[in-house]
């Protein structure tokens, strides 16, 4: 097993990361900002150690300073988490040729996926259904552009190559806005992400978001944990997850799961991941791929039983997967409801001190979660400050055990979308199970 491991992230999916090394008995070292020295996995990290100022460039995106740290704390692996540097092709490769394990995929992997074009290409030779496109990158040549558009069937989408966090797209409903938002998107492209290489998709109208986990050891072995559905999104966020997705029968969890696994195998992939798929009428079309542990993975670990960060590090530290495909039975239902520190009404993040703190309990509750009385939410970073998880034999068991968790829970001195949380959990067609990624934002009246 791994001696010692760099946890080169912040909040809930540090202590989520450090709580698994200890399990597994790998000495930790916690890095952070002058803005964290109070987080809770600090508190309890073996060592610790300060790389900068409260500016994520200056201590959570700066690479040299994390490979430092690792360096003079004789650490052997560094754990990127989600979000900051987890996705970042420079990182895992700058972390190998130091001498360090990355935990994740290959380099070369990251980078692959990383580009959507990329990404499309190497799923559909794997034979994982895509959304009807271009089939690789747009020219300016408008002629072609069109009959691309008119082949699929508008609405199109233009999508950019390089784009993530929901921006760089534009749906377009005719062929007279066609060019001009080709342009616009690839200018937009060229600003954000340095690469202005567009691509055009069929848009769906009306999907769910469903994607499935996998987990692969990189020596020839791959597994799919089922699905999770993530349709509860406002501005392409999620806000509710849950597994596993309402109406998905197990031959169909079959279908698309063994697609993954084939998917992963084919590119060598190393690690946990997830493949993203909007869900419309029956089928399933590959959006894009995740290459790291997600925020909502605990729904998955409800339902399986699999603890998915012991099994990455496992896979890390070079050790075979600990069960194969026959072991995975879904049993049960989660939901997760994601706990922001922010207005509920105005959706604007809102630090500050926690004055005191109750968290909930009870049969099928998981709270997952950094914060305690007299912590303060500092306001550098993003605002999500705890996951709350229930369980049930069922999904209506679930629903009723998370809305008693969030009537128990007590957050005070700082506002928290738990009242949003109550609001969806209550909502008859939430409860019927099934909405579709707009649902929330329609619900909410920004549609
Ligand atoms: P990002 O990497 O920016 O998150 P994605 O490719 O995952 O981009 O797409 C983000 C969201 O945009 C999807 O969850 C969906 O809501 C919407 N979207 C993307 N592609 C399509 C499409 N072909 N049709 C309809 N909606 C789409």
């Amino acid at each position: 097993m791994l001696d010692k491991l760099v946890i080169a992230n912040r909040g809930e999916i540090a202590l989520r990361i450090l709580r698994a090394c200890k399990e597994l008995g790998i000495k930790t070292v916690a890095i952070h900002s002058t803005a964290d020295r109070d987080l809770k996995h600090v508190l309890l990290a073996d060592e610790t150690v300060c790389i900068g100022s409260a500016k994520s460039s200056e201590s959570y995106l700066n690479i040299p300073r994390i490979i430092s740290a690792a360096e003079i704390t004789g650490a052997v692996a560094i754990h990127p988490g989600y979000g900051f540097l987890s996705e970042n092709a420079d990182f895992a490769e700058q972390v190998e040729r130091s001498g360090f394990i990355f935990v994740g995929p290959k380099a070369e992997t990251i980078r692959m996926m990383g580009d959507k074009v990329s990404a499309i290409t190497a799923m559909k030779k794997a034979g994982v259904p895509c959304v009807p496109g271009s089939d690789g990158p747009l020219n300016d040549d408008e002629a072609k552009n069109k009959s691309f558009a008119k082949r699929i069937g508008f609405p199109v989408i233009i999508k950019a190559s390089g784009g993530g966090g929901g921006r760089g797209m534009r749906v377009v409903r005719s062929e007279a806005e066609l060019a001009e938002a080709i342009a616009m998107t690839r200018a937009e492209a060229k600003s954000f992400f340095n690469n202005d290489v567009v691509y055009m998709e069929k848009y769906l109208e009306n999907p769910r978001h469903i994607e499935v986990q996998i987990m692969a050891d990189g020596q020839g072995n791959a597994i799919h944990l089922g699905e999770r559905d993530c349709s509860m999104q406002r501005r392409h966020q999620k806000v509710v997850e849950e597994a596993p997705a309402p109406g998905i029968t197990e031959e169909m969890r079959k279908f698309i799961g063994e697609r993954c696994t084939r998917a992963c195998i084919e590119i060598g992939y190393r690690g946990a991941g997830t493949f993203e798929f909007l869900y419309e009428n029956g089928e399933f079309y590959f959006i894009e791929m995740n290459t790291r542990i997600q925020v909502e993975h605990p729904v998955t670990e409800m339902v399986t039983g699999v603890d998915l960060i012991k099994e990455q590090l496992r896979v890390a530290a070079g050790q075979p997967l600990s069960f194969s495909q026959s072991d995975i039975q879904i049993r049960g239902h989660a939901i997760e409801c994601r706990i922001n520190a922010e207005d509920p009404e105005r959706f604007l993040p809102c630090p500050g001190k926690i004055t005191r703190f109750h968290a909930p309990g009870g049969m099928g509750i998981r709270w997952e979660s950094h914060i305690y009385s007299g912590y303060t939410v500092p306001p550098h970073y993003d605002s999500m400050i705890g996951k709350l998880i229930s369980y049930g034999e069922n999904r209506d068991v679930a629903i009723s055990r998370m809305r008693n968790a969030l009537g128990e829970s007590i957050i005070d001195g700082i506002k928290t979308n738990i009242p949003l949380q109550q609001e969806i959990m209550a909502d008859e067609n939430f409860q019927h199970g099934g909405a579709n990624i707009h649902y929330l934002e329609k619900k909410l009246g920004l549609q």
